[in-house]
């Protein structure tokens, strides 16, 4: 798929130490350590609805992650697919009576647009599950083989199943134990009631041909991919394993991100296919939790039709910590607004308060896990001492307006 297109990110002087992001997997913030090209794949979207804030602070924060590796010198190869064939993308078309294929492009060129206006750099490699459907058959095909999956017994739907169990270090992702992970693999689009399955917690590959859904041929039969395995395929191809970052919302932690992982370690016999495990805390409204079902969700494209400034929005949802569940309420955009009202006039002086020290604040921030708050908190410094005490490096002005851009992917 074409990705978004990009924005120019300006060059900054000097650099900050190395990157601590918070891994699920050790339960603790380690440094990242890329070679020469970091490796991300972060897990997109099921394009059936808009953007809404959720996704974007999610993206956000995996945009900062790039844009700190890119200060740091590394070239970053970023990987994101698009769910365009799977479950609520073919209920929603069934419901609103739409052709799947068409909600599937229109909503992903609403993605694209969304992103494009959040400043959000663009993946290497966007991806869609459709177009990937052939390395994914290879991958499933080689784990039938190897005996890591397995067919259903069930002779109207010999559905194809990953046995959980031919992982070694199947569990090591989430750190969950097996009552969690029962509980959230019903939660969250498993069928632990399946009959014909070795064990309840097993995930859907390859789902065969039923009436009324696409299916691909393939040597497995005629069929559509799982959501795990997809990402597995398409992630692995492209970066490889041992990958420096692996990320999502929270909700992916299980079963998502510990079925990907597990069937990378069946396919490969390597450990671990990423590095970090990054996950993103969830953005609820005026306390109560987003969701489609309470009809609550808050969408990019809407706020940008109110005309909402996308600087304001990103520099909003900066204002929070990523790994904190928060909740969304309006003001944060008012606030946003007088925030970046502040930066401006401080960046239009001739001259300002020494620039070297808030850049040097700004990156210790984002290094320490990306304290947004924190990096936030050391422009204002720089801003309010530069609009009382009228500083006198004449350099700070566009040094300051480089190194927001960069690292905040702030335009002022
Ligand atoms: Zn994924």
């Amino acid at each position: 798929m074409q990705p978004w297109t990009s924005t120019p990110v300006p060059r900054l002087s000097g650099h900050g130490r190395p990157l601590r992001l918070y891994d699920t997997a050790a339960g603790a913030v380690r440094p990242t350590a890329p070679g020469r090209t970091a490796r991300m794949y972060v897990c997109g979207i099921t394009p059936y609805d808009a953007t809404h804030l959720g996704h974007a602070a999610t993206y956000l924060a995996f945009d900062l992650v790039n844009r700190y590796w890119r200060d740091a010198g590394h070239d970053v190869h970023y990987v994101q697919n698009v769910t365009d064939v799977d479950d609520p993308l073919l209920e929603r078309a069934r419901r609103d009576q739409d052709d799947w294929i068409v909600l599937g492009m229109r909503e992903t060129a609403l993605f694209r647009e969304d992103m494009e206006s959040l400043r959000i750099l663009p993946p290497r490699d966007f991806v869609g599950a459709v177009e990937a459907i052939g390395e994914i058959v290879e991958v499933i095909a080689k784990l039938l083989a190897c005996g890591a999956a397995y067919r259903v017994e069930d002779a109207e739907h010999p559905d194809l199943y990953f046995d959980h169990q031919a992982a070694a270090h199947f569990g090591s992702e989430s750190g969950y134990d097996a009552e969690t992970m029962a509980r959230l693999s019903a939660e969250r689009g498993g069928d632990p009631e399946r009959p014909g399955k070795r064990h309840p917690l097993d995930a859907l590959m390859w789902r065969t041909a039923r009436e009324g859904e696409p299916s691909w041929d393939s040597e497995l039969g005629p069929g559509r991919p799982g959501w795990h395995v997809e990402c597995c395929a398409i992630g692995l191809n492209r970066l490889g394993t041992g990958f420096d970052v692996q990320g999502g919302g929270s909700d992916l932690i299980f079963p998502h991100h510990e079925f990907s992982a597990a069937h990378s370690e069946a396919l490969t016999g390597e450990y671990p296919m990423a590095r970090h495990y990054v996950h993103t805390g969830m953005i609820g409204l005026n306390g109560e939790k987003m969701s489609k079902s309470k009809g609550n969700l808050v969408f990019v494209s809407r706020l940008r039709a109110d005309q909402v400034d996308p600087m304001a929005l990103r520099l909003a949802l900066l204002s929070g910590h990523y790994r904190t569940d928060r909740s969304w309420a309006p003001e944060m955009l008012d606030d946003a607004v007088i925030r970046l009202d502040l930066w401006r006039q401080a960046v239009a002086l001739p001259a300002g308060a020494p620039a070297q020290d808030a850049v040097h604040q700004l990156r210790a921030h984002l290094a320490d896990d990306l304290d947004t708050p924190g990096a936030l908190a050391a422009v204002d410094a720089w801003a309010t001492e530069t609009l009382t005490q009228r500083g006198s490096d004449v350099d700070a002005p566009a040094a300051l307006t480089a190194a927001l851009d960069a690292l905040l992917g702030i335009a002022l």
